[in-house]
């Protein structure tokens, strides 16, 4: 307490600060997910000083390490990086602070950390404690992997004396496995995780259907005139167009991507969070260890790769507590070109990327409480159906569809071709198509050929996904075809009624009128 107060500045603990810092100083492992802003740092720094010896603490950007490092030398605590930025005068010097241990604090990217000379350095002093943020980088399955984490678990057996304790603002449950078990933690050794609430109570969410951006942006930013914010794009180039045109508009405004100049980069951030500029139009590059309380709104002009990114993107809105609006424009249109920025040579690699993509759709497509989507999509369970902050939540009932009819078709034609074919091979059933697999399998023969003729194909390709979103009927995986639930027999049976929307587009621009 003393050391929050007076190193710190801070009067209490925010929640689970108190026990994650237990934990840690009696040295037992410890895995950390926090939302972000939700005070991760302090977590390692406060035990970093109360341990006799060092506390290594690896992160992935040189701009986040120097952030850290300056902030923390500006509270009088000693504290330093080793990376390849720095002159090499200023490198020897701070690995002899450390080999005279003056050192609390030492920042190193995961790379560098497992240099040889390095380690040697290292193996001379007490290492208390490894910290890992943006752990999640670790795991193959999470949103960001990074393969110079995969590493870390190699080092982790070489700090024996050491509690290692691993930091995430987004980590699913099955990311949450995937770094327990590449680091080695064990309950048998005392390791437990601490995951904190995801919800964030101030944040509006909407979704609408993306027919015209550049006019729906305008469109919100009238309605939040005064308001500091940012606008998330796919492409450095889509960023640059959109700064120019919402310049040419008389908006304060600047681009920020990866593909500018370190100065211009710094210099726009800075006078974003200093409120000299009012909008930032950024790629994902930006925001990482942003810490700006006033940020009103998100706006997201094209989906983000994964849910994780969503969720980082629009927590940036609302810090300080009060309300924020994130908006999200969405068109089934974008996809491929997503798919295809997502898709690289490793095949494990783009699976869980495609795998990620196909999560956002499904949440862009949900017609159920997004917060509760959210929070299952971390593993909490939300406290309400209705959070009365999204736009499922505000939309009034009676503009959803009876798709009674619709479903019992679909479902007993996936269930008349044996639970095997794909939502194209029953769509085109359905339909009455005769192509030659319906011909091969003589499906043309089926009580369900042409039956649903009257909705379009691309309706019932919305309504296939309801369907699966909904539970009545799911995938073993992207190639397999659809099997029933025990929900659908429900339907069959003609006991549960089924709502949703024929058209996203009918759908989502009902909401965005619902809700300007
Ligand atoms: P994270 O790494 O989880 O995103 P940070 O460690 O950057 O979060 O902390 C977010 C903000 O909260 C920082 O401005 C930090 O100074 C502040 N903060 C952290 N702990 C406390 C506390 N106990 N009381 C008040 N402010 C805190
Ligand atoms: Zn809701």
């Amino acid at each position: 307490m003393e050391l929050l107060k007076t190193i710190f500045g801070y009067d209490d603990f925010r929640p689970l600060q108190k026990q994650i810092i237990d934990h840690i100083l009696a040295k037992k492992d410890t895995l950390v997910v926090l939302p972000t802003g939700g005070g991760k740092s302090l977590c390692f720094q406060l035990p970093a000083l109360m341990f006799d010896g060092l506390t290594i603490v690896v992160s992935p950007l040189i701009s986040l390490m120097k952030d850290q490092v300056d902030q923390l030398q500006e509270m009088g605590v000693s504290a330093v990086c080793l990376n390849s930025s720095l002159p090499a005068d200023q490198y020897r010097h701070h690995m002899s602070l450390i080999r005279q241990n003056q050192v609390k604090l030492l920042y190193i990217a995961p790379e560098s950390l497992v240099r040889p000379q390095i380690l040697e350095m290292l193996g001379a002093v007490t290492v208390d404690c490894l910290a890992i943020d943006e752990a999640h980088c670790i795991s193959a399955w999470g949103h960001d992997f990074r393969p110079e984490y995969r590493l870390l678990a190699q080092i982790r057996p070489r700090f024996p004396e050491a509690v290692c304790a691993a930091f995430t603002a987004t980590a699913t449950p099955a990311v949450q496995k995937d770094i327990q078990a590449s680091l080695g933690f064990s309950a048998d050794t005392g390791f437990k995780p601490f995951i904190g609430s995801f919800d964030r109570e101030n944040l509006r969410i909407r979704v609408i259907f993306k027919d015209n951006p550049l006019q729906q942006t305008l469109g919100f930013l009238e309605a939040h005139k005064q308001d500091s914010g940012i606008i998330y794009c796919l492409s450095r180039k889509q960023v640059d167009a959109l700064a120019d045109q919402l310049a040419v508009q008389g908006f304060l405004v600047r681009p920020y991507h990866a593909g500018l100049d370190d100065t211009k980069r710094n210099r726009f951030q800075t006078e974003f969070i200093r409120d000299d500029v009012r909008i930032i139009v950024a790629t994902i590059a930006f925001g990482m260890g942003i810490d700006k309380p006033n940020v009103r709104f998100v706006l997201h002009y094209d989906l983000p790769k994964s849910v994780e990114n969503y969720y980082q993107e629009i927590g940036r809105a609302g810090r300080d507590g009060l309300d924020a609006e994130c908006l999200l424009l969405f068109s089934h249109a974008d996809i491929p070109r997503l798919k295809s920025l997502v898709t690289g040579p490793d095949e494990q690699q783009n699976r869980a990327a495609w795998f990620h993509l196909e999560d956002m759709v499904r949440f862009a497509e949900a017609q159920d409480c997004r917060k509760k989507r959210l929070l299952a999509y971390f593993g909490e369970t939300a406290a309400t159906d209705d959070c009365g902050m999204c736009d499922n939540c505000l939309a009034p009932a009676d503009q959803v569809q009876d798709l009674t009819i619709e479903a019992q078709k679909f479902l007993s034609c996936v269930k008349r071709t044996g639970e095997r074919f794909g939502a194209g091979h029953i769509i085109d059933v359905l339909r009455g198509a005769e192509t030659k697999k319906i011909f091969q399998f003589r499906h043309h023969l089926l009580s369900t050929y042409g039956i649903g003729k009257e909705v379009s194909k691309k309706q019932w390709f919305y309504l296939s996904r309801q369907f699966q979103s909904k539970g009545f009927v799911q995938r073993e995986d992207n190639y397999g075809g659809l099997t029933l639930t025990p929900e659908a027999w429900g339907v069959l049976k003609k006991e549960t009624r089924v709502s949703g929307w024929l058209d996203p587009r009918h759908r989502l621009s009902q909401s965005s009128e619902a809700a300007t």
